[in-house]
């Protein structure tokens, strides 16, 4: 239903226009940051939305064929509702967030425990009241972090299964500078002069093992140092006039400003996400489109409006694609949206891309947008809808991203292939176990540029050996049989073997430290 709102409001208005860090043509160390030269002391000025009609994907040789999304189980997940006072010019939020939850599990309950990975910055998350009503139990507390980014948030009482849980937490976020050339997950959360993202930036549920209790991990800023179960998410974001909000699930929308409510607020609905993030800004100019009537929204920068046009086209394609090849596209939107450091970042329902790649956007493929957006928009599959423990086993989401990339250039610029090859993996001389957990690295360029390369040559590898069918065929199976769920490298080697009856162990002994799989 939401969806065909959207729509509609789209034809009534025709004019409205990790992850995956950059593995930079040149290397980090080379990068230019866009030139500041917009720099002016206006204050929040009315964006000017682009006139430009959103440019259409790209017609391929033979349709996609479009199947039928399988929808979150919705129902049964967490309900987490944001609402966030944004102080926009004073980089600074106050946060109203409510948790209703059932312990679904047959263990009883003493706590529920959230990862903050906003506290790993100093001065930057200030707990103000925490509020637990269970029944007629109702508790008020302010518990110190376990460590520096576990809450855990002792119960008013022993929850046993069944039980419903409701936790009100205020909080306020004062937001960091992020600098251009940072690689995520440093300033995931962060303001520059022209936007401010928000990535990791509240307390997010971490997720509940039978038998074991709550999974927690030690934060360690390398590559994505999360790892978060399904929930329903609602967000809601109030900031001054002439700010524009992007995030995932906007609900309505109002002229080209998807999200934008009658009130002024900005409202998001996210069923089945595995994480809610919203970048701001006083001057994005907003771009929309869609494929397989799925909308899609480009937020750039007004300096960089071709590039957010290709984006766009770039999303577009992408979601195709993988629709066609892992099966539907998992989410009611897609946001694409300008950041402002030096890598691409996954969400649910968004993607955020550096602002180095607009900038440096040469106006046709092969470029390292074409790159980004597509790796990004794979993650909705691989991420998204199929989770994975991104601490201790990264490689299950990245190496399909990092993939999935090639794939969009095999698809819909073949002779670009070397191209890809030569500029994202083989310059960089990738080594050492594709199944390195984040630990393993003290930073996450040398974490990105050594195993994603070595993730590709693996999946080319496993290619190869499959053969293209059941290597498809393994693909679709997989993200038919996990979608909605959380998988292990064992359930990524059961899903290959259901498909060839290949000897896979000298491809394990070539490329993981544990080739018992
Ligand atoms: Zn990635």
């Amino acid at each position: 239903m939401r969806v065909r709102l959207i729509l509609a409001f789209l034809l009534l208005t025709p004019s409205v226009g990790g992850c995956a860090p950059v593995l930079a043509r040149n290397g980090p160390s080379q990068a230019t940051p866009a030139p500041l030269v917009r720099g002016t002391e206006t204050p929040t000025p009315v964006p000017t939305p682009s006139l430009t009609p959103p440019p259409m994907p790209r017609p391929t040789a033979t349709p996609f064929p479009v199947e039928t999304a399988v929808a979150p189980p919705a129902e049964r997940l967490p309900n987490v509702a944001l609402d966030v006072e944004l102080f926009y010019s004073e980089h600074w939020m106050r946060v109203r967030q409510v948790v209703e939850l059932e312990n679904t599990t047959s263990d009883t309950w003493e706590h529920v425990v959230f990862n903050v990975p906003i506290h790993y910055v100093p001065s930057a998350f200030f707990l103000d009241a925490v509020t637990i009503t269970q029944g007629e139990a109702v508790a008020t507390d302010v518990p110190p972090f376990e460590s520096i980014t576990v809450l855990r948030v002792p119960l008013a009482r022993p929850a046993p299964p069944g039980e419903r849980i409701l936790i009100e937490m205020r909080y306020r976020v004062v937001v960091p500078p992020v600098s251009s050339t940072a690689w995520p997950p440093t300033g995931t959360t962060g303001w520059r002069w022209d936007l401010l993202q928000a990535g990791e930036w509240y307390p997010a549920l971490v997720p509940y093992i039978e038998g074991k209790g709550w999974h927690t991990w030690f934060y360690h800023p390398v590559g994505d140092p999360t790892f978060y179960p399904l929930v329903n998410y609602t967000l809601t974001v109030r900031a001054d006039e002439g700010i524009t909000v992007a995030s995932g699930g906007p609900v309505a929308g109002l002229g080209n400003y998807p999200g934008l409510s009658e009130d002024g607020a900005w409202r998001f609905r996210l069923e089945g996400g595995r994480g809610i993030a919203f970048l701001a800004s006083d001057s994005y100019q907003v771009l929309i489109g869609e494929a397989d009537g799925i909308p899609i929204y480009s937020y750039c920068l007004p300096d960089h409006v071709a590039a957010g046009e290709a984006a766009l086209r770039i999303a577009a394609e992408s979601l195709r694609l993988f629709s066609a090849l892992y099966g539907p596209y998992p989410y009611e939107s897609l946001a694409v949206v300008e950041n402002g450091f030096f890598g691409g970042m996954e969400y649910s329902g968004l993607i955020s891309v550096t602002d180095y790649a607009y900038a440096t956007y040469p106006g046709e493929a092969p470029s390292l947008l074409h790159a980004l957006v597509s790796h990004e928009v794979a993650h909705q599959w691989w991420y998204g809808a199929v989770g994975n423990d991104q601490t201790e086993e990264p490689w299950l989401d990245e190496s399909m991203a990092f993939y999935s990339e090639l794939l969009y250039f095999e698809h819909y610029y073949p002779d670009q292939v070397g191209w890809w090859w030569q500029k994202r993996v083989d310059q960089y001389r990738p080594q050492g176990p594709v199944d390195a957990d984040i630990y393993a690295f003290d930073d996450s360029a040398t974490f990105i540029l050594l195993t994603y390369g070595q993730a590709a040559r693996f999946v080319r590898d496993l290619r190869t050996l499959m053969g293209d069918q059941a290597f498809f065929a393994f693909l679709r199976d997989y993200y038919r049989t996990y979608q909605w769920q959380t998988v292990t490298a064992d359930d990524f080697f059961t899903v290959v073997r259901r498909h060839t009856d290949e000897d896979l162990s000298p491809l394990l002994q070539a490329y993981f430290a544990n080739p018992d799989h």
